[in-house]
């Protein structure tokens, strides 16, 4: 009789975002989707999640995806829920407040490390200034074993269902970046967690860290962000200018909020260099890398219907929060 290996993932109640934490648990009917998965619990004292002396925490399903890495295995992602069946105040993703039509894409940057270091820096003083790794193709502009790594990231996200759109190395040496797309905020949000829990397993066996702070690096570096594209139902089918001004004094109106959602320590990114908008202003431009919202040149000639892209979160962000605080502000603007 077959065995399935289910791995149960979930975030951890660490500050100020969570980690990934998984176990793995066998049984003997395979799941054809999250609710044939049972519940499970972990010890929420280990995971800054509970106290010892009461420190059952519960693992509840909401997602299935397949595990190309394991025999008859699966990735179970879970929220975690507190032993009176209410989510755990950790829990980010049941408190989106989600719209299905919505569609997202993210743009996740990071760097890969070894020893402390982003790859391809020497032990001491620095290689080569930013220019040529953009993109790049050659040993020189990306090292030897990074772009192995990123494209066996790609093929498990694709084997795991997940819709990964894309790699490229970026501006900084041994700095990527995968684009995710998906349909609802809470489908998004998982993806996007799914596809690093498997970006970050599959490094170990490489001795490769994955760095997802916004900036690891001073001096002459880009940091790292995570573009956040976003369109409604209604931006895709009605949009129009005076919707779109309408939307854009909405996110004026609450760039502390978003700020506030877009992950920790982003003031040392969002400094007006490096394609981004200084943290405290909030702007919007056609096609401008320097403003908050980059409006592409599709959605003008489109008559303002189509996506935008919001470039202040960073790449340690939780994309639940992300899009929770986005979904929350488009529906302050009326539609009519
Ligand atoms: P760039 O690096 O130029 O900002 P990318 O190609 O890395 O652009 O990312 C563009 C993103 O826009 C992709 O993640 C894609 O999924 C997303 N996108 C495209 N169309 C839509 C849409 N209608 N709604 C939401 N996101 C979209
Ligand atoms: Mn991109
Ligand atoms: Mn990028
Ligand atoms: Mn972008």
């Amino acid at each position: 009789m077959s065995k399935y290996k289910l791995e149960y993932i979930w975030l951890d109640g660490y500050v100020p975002e969570p980690n990934l934490r998984g176990k793995t648990k066998i049984v003997s009917e395979e799941p054809t989707s999250h609710t044939d998965c049972p519940e499970w619990g972990f010890d929420g004292s280990s995971t800054q999640q509970a106290e010892g002396h009461d420190s059952d925490c519960i693992l509840n399903p909401v997602r299935l995806y397949p595990d190309a890495t394991r025999k008859n295995g699966y990735l179970v992602l879970c929220e975690v829920m507190k032993p009176d069946g209410n989510p755990h105040p950790s829990n980010f993703r049941a408190k989106v407040i989600d719209d299905e039509t919505a569609w997202f894409g993210m743009e996740q940057e990071y760097f890969m490390m070894r020893e402390g270091r982003p790859l391809g820096f020497p032990e001491f003083g620095y290689p080569g200034p930013q220019g040529k790794y953009y993109t790049g193709v050659g040993y020189e502009q990306v090292g030897d074993i990074a772009r192995k790594v990123a494209d066996e990231h790609l093929e498990l996200c694709i084997e795991a269902g997940i819709e990964h759109e894309g790699i490229n190395a970026e501006v900084a040496k041994g700095q990527w970046e995968f684009q995710v797309f998906s349909k609802g905020a809470r489908q998004m949000g998982d993806d996007l967690w799914m596809a690093r829990y498997l970006l970050m397993r599959n490094c170990e066996k490489y001795h490769i860290n994955i760095e997802f702070h916004c900036k690891p690096l001073t001096g002459d570096w880009n940091g790292s962000g995570m573009h956040t594209n976003f369109s409604t139902k209604y931006l895709r089918e009605v949009g129009g200018k005076e919707y779109f001004e309408k939307l854009m004094d909405a996110f004026d109106r609450n760039r502390d909020e978003h700020i506030a959602a877009y992950g920790p320590d982003n003031h040392m990114r969002l400094t007006g260099l490096h394609e981004t908008q200084s943290i405290d202003k909030f702007s919007w431009g056609v096609a401008d890398r320097g403003a908050s919202i980059r409006v592409p040149h599709s959605f003008i000639k489109n008559d303002y219907k189509g996506y935008l892209e919001d470039r202040r979160p960073n790449s340690q962000a939780d994309p639940y929060k992300i899009l929770g605080r986005i979904l929350k502000t488009i529906d302050e603007v009326p539609t009519s």
